[in-house]
């Protein structure tokens, strides 16, 4: 068999090499031995033979040698000469829903000028269609999502708006359904929600914390920051209403860990200091950061050297993440943990996300998508809850989605983790959703690599700590 480099990215971390590899997202710690095959290979494709007889000759015994080339093989650092076809993991024809995101309102109570729902960006068509969805809609959601779900021993329940406080009697009546529906059907349903954290009050969060409701808080950091777009339809700043509310719910919800997400935009990217004031001043158990979602010529864009600005903040918290996991600490940000996650776990992804596959959102028309931000858009729609999802419309969406349909992402290392990055970012960017999002691919690619870093580090410093993750998949 004619041997040849297969395609991967070799990092260094903690004293140890490792290769992460294209093909299948699998890293692999290389020893001196495997480093001499990989080398002696990329100066010219051989035999398996004389690669045996190579490493032999450097003092290797037959069987030490034999191994490291079959281990190289077999993880994929090494192929038969012209490869073989690579397979990303394939969804099964029927791929049970996971989770479904009820938008129980596209009406909010903040004018957040960068809002992806009803900004200059938006994707939505609300026209025509009810502004808060009725009880029948939303006992016609779970219906749907038992249907769909069934074969899991578990499910989970997104609520979403707007704001999604705004029509909170409806999800309390979802979930009183929901949970009798699941005790019939065996499948436990677990719920979450996003709120903007204006309208909570005592019996609220005191609902939540008895439920076990995971929340996600949105907000952009201190007063200063936060009040910059998150804003009253009048322009007053929303950060004096919600700061006594999102105390009260770090202080009462104590049934699960409370999360806040943060939109950074032009002017909003001093990173570090916004997670200090939310994990450390405020007491969130994690934060995680998204960069707005917007076409390049609105205001509040991020241009590129703000970007790079984020990445070397991310890179500073990242390092702290690592210096707390050597020490059996968790850190919070929460941009690491999923990335380290899906590390961890080897995923090569076939789509870049759950969209239109495991997950799917519901409007108050009863509208489904293929998540929450192509929530009641007319072009984007899969089908509507009272007949099911569009099959043929599905199919044609995930195949669009697809790492294999998008050519510029064949030749990237770190395609296993973003496939192309998401549908929605790609479709305001460049009206496609089958777009590979080629605006951030330095981004992902130096994201990546510093994620791959601090796992090597802690994998080979603290590896007892990977276990989070374990646990992780197992909720
Ligand atoms: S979008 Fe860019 S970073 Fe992502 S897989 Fe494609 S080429 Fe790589
Ligand atoms: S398409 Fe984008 S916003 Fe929707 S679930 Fe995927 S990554 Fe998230």
């Amino acid at each position: 068999m004619q041997l040849e480099l297969s395609e991967f990215h070799s990092f260094e971390a903690g004293g140890q090499e490792f290769l992460y590899l294209a093909p299948s997202g699998g890293i692999f710690a290389v020893d001196a031995l495997a480093k001499k095959a990989l080398s002696s290979v990329s100066e010219r494709p051989q035999g398996a033979h004389e690669l045996l007889d190579g490493l032999m000759a450097t003092g290797a015994t037959r069987e030490t040698a034999r191994e490291t080339i079959e281990e190289l093989v077999s993880a994929r650092a090494l192929k038969p000469a012209g490869g073989w076809k690579e397979s990303v993991e394939e969804p099964p024809a029927h791929f049970p829903l996971q989770t479904l995101v009820i938008n129980l309102t596209n009406q909010c109570n903040l004018s957040c000028q960068y809002c992806y729902e009803f900004g200059e960006d938006k994707v939505a068509t609300p026209e025509g269609k009810p502004k808060f969805m009725d009880w029948e809609t939303a006992k016609q959601s779970v219906d749907f999502l038992f249907g769909e779900a069934a074969g899991r021993r578990s499910a989970h329940i997104t609520f979403f708006g707007g704001e999604t406080l705004m029509n909170f009697p409806l999800l309390k009546q979802v979930v009183d359904y929901a949970n009798v529906r699941g005790a019939e059907e065996k499948i436990s349903i677990d719920y979450s929600l996003t709120t903007n954290a204006t309208l909570l009050r005592p019996e609220i969060i005191e609902y939540l914390s008895a439920n076990a409701i995971g929340v996600t808080v949105s907000m952009d950091g201190p007063k200063e920051m936060n009040d910059q777009l998150r804003v009253f339809a009048n322009g007053k700043g929303s950060y004096d209403v919600i700061i006594p509310k999102v105390k009260e719910l770090l202080a009462q919800h104590k049934t699960r860990p409370i999360a806040a997400r943060v939109t950074l935009t032009k002017g909003v990217t001093d990173v570090v200091r916004i997670f200090r004031h939310l994990k450390e001043e405020l007491g969130f158990h994690e934060v995680g950061f998204a960069p707005v979602t917007t076409s390049p010529n609105r205001l509040y864009a991020i241009e590129e050297k703000g970007l790079d600005d984020v990445l070397s903040q991310f890179e500073q918290l990242a390092y702290e993440y690592r210096d707390y996991a050597l020490q059996n600490k968790l850190h919070g940000f929460s941009n690491v943990s999923d990335t380290l996650s899906e590390l961890h776990h080897g995923v090569s992804k076939s789509h870049p996300c759950g969209a239109g596959l495991g997950l799917m959102g519901v409007g108050p028309s009863g509208d489904i998508s293929p998540c929450h931000r192509f929530v009641d858009s007319d072009t984007h729609k899969l089908g509507h809850i009272s007949t099911g999802v569009d099959k043929e419309k599905q199919k044609e969406f995930l195949a669009h989605g697809h790492i294999g349909a998008k050519y510029d992402c064949q030749s990237c290392w770190a395609r296993p983790v973003c496939a192309g990055g998401c549908y929605h970012e790609a479709f305001v960017r460049y009206g496609d959703t089958g777009h590979a999002n080629l605006h951030y691919c330095d981004w992902i690619r130096g994201w990546t690599d510093l994620c791959l870093k601090i796992y090597g580090e802690i994998a080979t410093h603290n590896p007892g700590f990977l276990q989070n993750f374990e646990n992780r998949k197992a909720q």
